[in-house]
């Protein structure tokens, strides 16, 4: 049975598979390659996902909720149309669409996907990961780090040399930074870093908060839609601006029509800040690697929002070499989570290449420290260090501290901090000890950390042989088998937008959200577009429902290209 390839993104998800010799990317209903990992609901209660839950963030902002890959691994709630969903049930919502419009394209059932992560992605938000694939009815036995992926697409693994590269990928919410090597058949992640909070709609956001000092506005007075189209249409000069150096636009604010332009210079110095920021995780990638500039053999950038002149110049800088950006930064994850996907499966025209990753943070466990005033506690004892290569597994034994200790409790963590204070609680775990005097009991704490970057924690009483396995009681955010089966029914209660209808919902969404942000006769013409269109679907003819949907769908383009430029 076929396997595919997924790319869930922040913005947009993919889904690819090998066939034939090559990389297909999967088209979905709307014939296009990209799905925005955007989910709505409709005035009906039918949940609306990609393009057209996308044009909805504008029109119906307050049922529309994206970006949640953000919150992936943590049980913040979110609200959409009065219901509260977790982040994990809405990227199910992203990856079953997937494989829906998977299976229509390739006429099979898909029950099998390897699922890409950012390399930085802790061991909660790839657990969380898992359960949502798994509540979209999907099993998914690897995940593999974005960037490793990026790296076998630009055909890594298949060249004669040793490598070194550095892989930057800026995509819509995260950047990853991965030094990579290539020996033999061996594909090995050396270092990785980066930044969970800094990505494309950072640089946006920047524009915006730039654009409404040039002009003199208060984003906080704005209306929540005023907010949405201003933004909108900041994302779009960003984007417009990787490719001309003006974009002029007009738009509708508090009652007054404002002509807006910007320069792509004024893109560089009001994002300069945040190309700050890439400095420090690619410095302690390059020296956790133990690299020298000088010894970099290609640099390779991913992700949409690398194709930014400011991203390409400021890391060719630092490199001191023009990066490769031939493969589509969008595309190039998903290809090579394809190419994993049939490697898995051991397709014969593809080379044999052992992957390895590393563990991206250190993992350990609390400790006390003996100073001249006592015993102090909270202090941070590493297992696995950061950057070692995966699977590993790593022993440490560790001793009581008081006379008659009859448990040993320990607090497991991940970070890089001295105190367990200032890093990530992972969860706690005690085992039953026999009483003796201080020091005599020991327990050996295995930490297990496998491909998908799953740590398993064991604990054995030396003198007893008793053995636990962890459970990580204070894993906050872990679904247990139960929550995921409560999450499977909450969404199968939903209905779905049918999808033979996609298409005139992506057309009829769009006209909604331009008319939102249009105004006078181009407004009153968006309205009749509608109408037309309403009225053609109302009448139930296919042919006529096709010509009308072309037709107000050029028109919406012309409408739209007359607004940037
Ligand atoms: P990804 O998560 O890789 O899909 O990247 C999405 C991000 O890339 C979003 O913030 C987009 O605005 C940004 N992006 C896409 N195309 C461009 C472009 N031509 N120029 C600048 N940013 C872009």
């Amino acid at each position: 049975m076929a396997v595919i390839g997924i790319d869930l993104g922040t913005t947009n998800s993919l889904a690819a598979i090998w066939r034939n010799g090559g990389v297909e990317i999967i088209p979905n209903a709307l014939d296009e390659k990209l799905t925005p990992s955007v989910v709505s609901v409709s005035s009906k209660g039918e949940l609306i996902v990609g393009r057209a839950a996308q044009n909805r963030l504008v029109s119906h902002p307050d049922v529309t909720v994206s970006q949640f890959k953000r919150l992936m691994g943590t049980n913040e709630k979110i609200n959409l149309a009065g219901q509260s969903f977790l982040p994990e049930e809405l990227s199910a919502l992203i990856l079953r669409q997937l494989k829906q419009d998977a299976e229509a394209w390739l006429g099979e059932e898909i029950s099998e996907a390897i699922i890409s992560v950012p390399a930085y992605f802790n061991d909660n938000q790839r657990r969380a990961t898992i359960a949502a694939a798994t509540i979209a009815g999907l099993h998914t036995e690897r995940l593999i780090n974005e960037p490793t992926a990026a790296a076998i697409a630009y055909g890594i693994h298949e060249t004669e040399d040793e490598a070194q590269l550095v892989i930057v990928d800026l995509g819509g919410g995260t950047l990853d930074i991965s030094i990579l090597e290539k020996f033999d058949d061996l594909l090995e992640v050396h270092a990785c870093s980066g930044d969970n909070f800094l990505g494309g709609e950072d640089f946006t956001r920047a524009v915006s908060t730039g654009l409404c000092h040039k002009y003199e506005i208060t984003f906080v007075e704005l209306s929540a839609q005023e907010k949405s189209l201003l933004i909108r249409q900041c994302n779009q000069a960003k984007e417009a601006l990787s490719g001309t150096s003006h974009v002029q636009f007009e738009l509708q604010l508090q009652n007054r029509l404002v002509a807006m332009t910007i320069s792509r210079e004024e893109l560089i110095n009001w994002t300069a800040p945040l190309m700050e920021r890439f400095n420090t995780p690619l410095q302690r990638a390059i020296r956790d690697a133990k690299l020298k500039q000088d010894q970099v053999s290609d640099v390779i950038l991913v992700g949409g929002a690398s194709r930014m002149t400011t991203v390409k110049n400021h890391v060719g800088r630092i490199f001191g070499r023009i990066p490769s950006c031939t493969l589509d930064p969008d595309q190039v994850v998903v290809m090579g989570v394809s190419i994993v996907a049939a490697l898995k499966h051991k397709q014969s025209d593809l080379q044999e290449t052992v992957l390895t990753d590393v563990c991206p943070f250190s993992l350990g466990i609390n400790t006390v420290q003996e100073f001249q005033s006592g015993i102090q506690s909270g202090f941070y004892n590493v297992i696995i260090q950061r950057n070692t290569v995966i699977p590993v597994s790593r022993v440490k034994t560790y001793s009581t501290i008081a006379d008659k200790q009859t448990s040993m409790t320990f607090s497991i963590y991940q970070g890089e901090n001295r105190l367990v204070k200032n890093n990530i609680l992972l969860g706690k775990m005690a085992i039953s000890v026999p009483s003796a005097p201080a020091g005599e009991e020991t327990v050996d704490i295995r930490f297990t950390y496998n491909v998908n970057g799953i740590l398993e924690v064991t604990a054995k009483v030396i003198s007893t042989g008793q053995e636990k396995t962890m459970i990580l009681q204070n894993s906050v955010n872990q679904l247990s088998e139960t929550e995921i089966q409560q999450s499977l029914e909450k969404i199968a209660e939903y209905k779905i937008h049918p999808r033979e209808n996609a298409r005139n919902l992506a057309v009829l969404s769009e006209a909604e959200c331009m008319y939102s942000e249009f105004l006078d006769e181009r407004r009153n013409e968006i309205e009749h577009l509608i109408y037309q269109f309403e009225y053609a679907i109302e009448g139930q003819d296919p042919a006529t429902i096709k010509s009308v949907r072309e037709q107000v769908r050029q028109r919406l383009n012309e409408i739209k290209s007359d607004l940037v430029f």
